[in-house]
């Protein structure tokens, strides 16, 4: 376990991947019924911008730093809204410093009747993110293994919600352990959302991907791709995904909003793209 997100926080991938987890919960608060939230890899929820390893790569400087600042259409200003939100709340004033993670946005989006449970791994990360929510009765920190908890804590007692899993794809195997993952939690809890991760690095393992996902028999699976450059001959991360089950009936019409002005702060080369596709259901693309 060697993998550190305080090198990638704030990149174009975790702008990509908030703005749609912070879409997700404001259409959970639609209804006052309460609902969980379960984030498998939840890394330590909050970054330093300026520290050793968020300088060693600058990433963030080509993510955060190009949207907070940057004036969109007033419509995905207003999409985009609650995520800047979220980051505000980490930062003092109008200065960019530090960074929420996944556990911190969801929390910060809660309301009172709503839960997040945050799982992670690394014995280090769990114990700062324990310390990070201590005191907190809305969350439940747990060092786990995160792809147990799509068997065993599935579905959650409110029977509303949304699981994001985002692994760090540091060994091989882990396209596959993402689609055997969701079929087994789709089985115990087939009316739940959930957010898989992925990057798009070795194309072919993303077309594979993609279509045992089409093949798995689940209904409902809308996939977001955003490439911020044009593949090359030799892999490097030339962009990331976003795959959606049984996603809000809004998001689709939302992310045709967000998307292209995102691309247009984000993409680092002509000739890049970015797309929604139906992988099953509605109508899905062959
Ligand atoms: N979700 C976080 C966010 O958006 O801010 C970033 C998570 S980072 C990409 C992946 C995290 O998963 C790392 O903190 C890593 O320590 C943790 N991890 C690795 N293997 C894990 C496992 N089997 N179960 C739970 N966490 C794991």
């Amino acid at each position: 376990m060697n993998y550190r997100h305080a090198y990638h926080a704030g990149n174009f991938a975790d702008v990509v991947k908030h703005a749609v987890l912070a879409r997700i919960v404001e259409y959970l608060k639609r209804k006052e019924k309460p609902f969980r939230v379960i984030d498998t890899h939840a890394g330590i929820g909050f970054y330093d911008l300026a520290s050793e390893e968020a300088g060693k790569t600058g990433e963030w400087r080509d993510g955060i730093g190009k949207v907070t600042g940057t004036k969109l259409r007033a419509e995905a200003q207003a999409l985009l809204a609650p995520y800047l939100d979220a980051v505000r709340a980490v930062n003092d004033a109008e200065d960019l410093v530090h960074y929420p993670g996944s556990p911190m946005i969801v929390r910060h989006l809660l309301r009172r009747q709503d839960r997040l449970t945050a799982i992670e791994l690394h014995p280090r990360d769990a114990a700062s993110l324990k310390a990070r929510f201590e005191g907190d009765i809305q969350t439940r920190v747990i060092e786990l293994d995160g792809w147990l908890a799509l068997g065993g804590h599935l579905p959650p007692k409110e029977k509303r919600g949304l699981v994001l899993v985002d692994p760090p794809f540091e060994e091989g195997g882990e396209f596959q352990r993402l689609v055997d993952g969701l079929v087994r939690a789709h089985r115990r809890w087939p009316g739940g959302i959930y957010a898989l991760w992925y990057p798009i690095k070795d194309r072919r393992a993303v077309a594979a991907f993609h279509a045992a996902l089409s093949e798995a028999g689940i209904p409902r699976v809308l996939d977001i791709a955003f490439d911020i450059r044009p593949a090359a001959s030799v892999p490097r991360l030339d962009g990331s995904g976003m795959v959606v089950v049984n996603p809000p009936f809004t998001l689709e019409a939302e992310l045709k909003v967000l998307l292209p002005e995102l691309h247009r702060l984000l993409a680092l080369e002509p000739g890049s793209k970015w797309s929604l596709r139906w992988l099953a259901g509605e109508k899905a693309d062959a």
